[in-house]
């Protein structure tokens, strides 16, 4: 039975699978782009950099966002933003813990700087410790929180120092109009080495209190809403970190052409040293929460009043296990089989297609060897036929009895050889030979014994001849012989030796004796006529005459009018 390949299923499955590849390979590229604002706790520094490099390589857009990246403004708050979704991601630091025990919902989803940069920054020469602050002008800012404790834990209380309002700038230090204000590590000691002034840092790490720095965060309502994409922008932006602290010198041009000039390329590249100290990428996994150090991050607050004693961080860290997206990897599959499909179909047509070829060819070898047998058959029928046609040709010119060329050959030969001869210069002589009596000899034996007479005589004849003698059966018991080159007197003696041995020699036939005798009839060119008729004319007058003298003798012609 033949099998139908199904080329419908083929083509459907093929389409299927092009689909399939064709698709995109988040789903969130199936929907267009979400637009979410991630609020960020300062100005555009390096501080920032991951989330500059997650936009600039593509990393955002290829998870479906377009960010937009907004540094901070006066009465900006990146928790308030973020809660009231004026923005969906924040950055923010260790004071997130205080919001959320305090009931805000806010969630962290990496933390960027495992150690915080926030520190004291005092003049140098006169501050020695912390202590000699002990009633001194110093700048700070209220969500500081860690330097507040700081303070406590070093027993310099608040009414022990006098507190000013921040002005961020160094300027104030530099001019002796505090004594001491706050800053990142990472940042404001680049600006004093610069001028040259001499300085002394304060981190609240030198009495234990180790806080987390910047913290990448969002609302628990957008993580309940959707955290499949609050995974996707996590792990989104901490591709951009990865990047930025390989590439820092790449990063730092494109902070100084995309987000401003405000700090100097070297100033840039500082902030991204320091910052490499405070995460520690080579260490710790960019991003990595550790749930232990929040809950002493909480502990310190609690310490120091700023929490009651019981409080809840339950929901405050983002869990890494949040399921994922699996429909790439379904897609991935399912294309995967399709294609194996795919290619065992086409492997299925494939031994289809040799099959039938293998058939194909078995009957053009079967067709090809019954052409080449008919050929064979056919070339040797025709060549039967040739041999057919040949004899029948030889059939039509001899004489069946006698095998003696028959007169029809012997007109068209007669008149070859005079034409020869007469352009040649050369006699030819014609002999007419009839047998005597021969009508009684049938009569007497038998046509089949006038038969045997005339083979015989044929046969007598053909062993007589010479090269060049044409021999015929002119009709009836009648032969005629044409001898070229031979005049008419060698003509006449031969005739007549045939004559003589002809009528000595009996023929035996059947038991019987037979004898006969022959008559012969002599002509000759040149003499006795110039064309083939007259000169049959003559030998037949010659023949004549040898009858009516008696038979068995040989006559030569008398002339034309002649009597016999
Ligand atoms: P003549 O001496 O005058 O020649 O007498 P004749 O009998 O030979 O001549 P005629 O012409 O009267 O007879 C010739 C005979 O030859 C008549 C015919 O039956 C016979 N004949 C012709 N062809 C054949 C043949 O093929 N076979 C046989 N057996 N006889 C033949
Ligand atoms: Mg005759
Ligand atoms: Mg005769």
């Amino acid at each position: 039975m033949q099998t139908r390949f199904p080329f419908k299923l083929l083509q459907a499955l093929a389409l299927a699978a092009a689909l399939l590849l064709a698709a995109p390979l988040h789903a969130q590229e199936l929907q267009p782009a979400e637009k979410v604002v991630l609020q960020l706790k300062w100005k555009h520094q390096f501080q920032f950099a991951g989330y500059y490099a997650a936009l600039k390589k593509g990393y955002y857009r290829d998870a479906g966002f377009v960010v937009d990246i907004r540094e901070a403004q006066d009465g900006i708050d990146p928790v308030e933003s973020v809660l009231k979704g004026e923005a969906e991601y924040g950055v923010g630091a260790s004071e997130l813990a205080l919001h959320r025990a305090r009931g805000r919902p806010v969630v962290v989803l990496a933390v960027i700087l495992q150690h915080s940069p926030l520190t004291l920054i005092a003049r140098g020469g006169g501050v020695k410790s912390l202590h000699d602050l002990d009633g001194k002008r110093i700048m700070l800012l209220p969500q500081e929180t860690e330097l507040y404790a700081y303070l406590e834990r070093e027993k310099l209380p608040r009414n022990r120092i006098i507190e000013v309002p921040h002005s961020f700038s160094a300027d104030d230090l530099v001019k002796g109009r505090v004594e001491a204000l706050s800053g990142y590590s990472t940042d404001e000691p680049y600006v004093l080495k610069k001028l040259g002034m001499p300085y002394s840092l304060f981190s609240p790490r030198a009495s234990g209190i180790d806080f987390y720095g910047d913290t990448l965060f969002t609302s628990e309502a957008l993580l309940k809403r959707d955290p499949q994409r609050v995974a996707a922008f996590r792990e989104a932006s901490l591709r951009g970190w990865q990047y930025a602290m390989d590439h820092p010198g790449e990063i730092a041009d494109l902070i100084l052409e995309r987000y401003g000039r405000r700090h100097s390329r070297e100033h840039l590249l500082f902030e991204a040293e320091e910052m490499r100290r405070l995460m520690q990428p080579h260490l710790i996994r960019i991003g990595h929460i550790n749930p232990g150090r929040w809950r002493s991050i909480a502990e310190v607050y609690a310490e120091f009043g700023m929490l009651p004693a019981k409080y809840d961080l339950d929901g405050f860290i983002f869990d890494e296990a949040v399921p994922r997206d699996l429909s790439r990897l379904y897609r991935g599959l399912a294309a995967a089989l399709l294609v194996a499909a795919l290619v065992t179909l086409f492997a299925w047509r494939q031994a289809l297609f040799n099959r039938r070829l293998r058939g194909e060819v078995a009957r053009r070898r079967e067709a090809e060897t019954y052409l080449r047998d008919a050929n064979e058959k056919l070339q040797s029928q025709l060549a039967e036929i040739q041999g057919l046609r040949d004899r029948l040709q030889e059939q039509a010119l001899h004489d069946s009895l006698t095998g003696l060329y028959n007169r029809r050959y012997f007109d068209d030969a007669l008149e070859r050889e005079l034409a020869l001869a007469r352009r040649q210069h050369y006699p030819v002589s014609l002999v007419l030979i009839d047998i005597d009596h021969f009508k009684q000899l049938n009569d007497n034996h038998g046509h089949q014994a006038g038969d045997a007479v005339l083979q015989e005589l044929a046969k007598y004849l053909t062993e007589h001849s010479r090269a060049g003698d044409l021999i015929c059966r002119w009709g009836g018991e009648e032969f005629v012989v044409v001898m070229p080159h031979t005049p008419l007197s060698g003509a006449l003696q031969r005739a007549e030796s045939w004559r003589s041995s002809f009528a000595v020699h009996p023929f035996r036939f059947s038991g019987l004796v037979l004898n006969n005798t022959l008559s012969a009839g002599v002509a000759a060119w040149p003499g006795d006529g110039d064309t083939p008729q007259e000169l049959l004319r003559a030998a037949d007058r010659a023949l004549y005459r040898a009858k009516s003298g008696g038979r068995n003798r040989v006559e030569s012609a008398p002339q034309e009018g002649q009597p016999c």
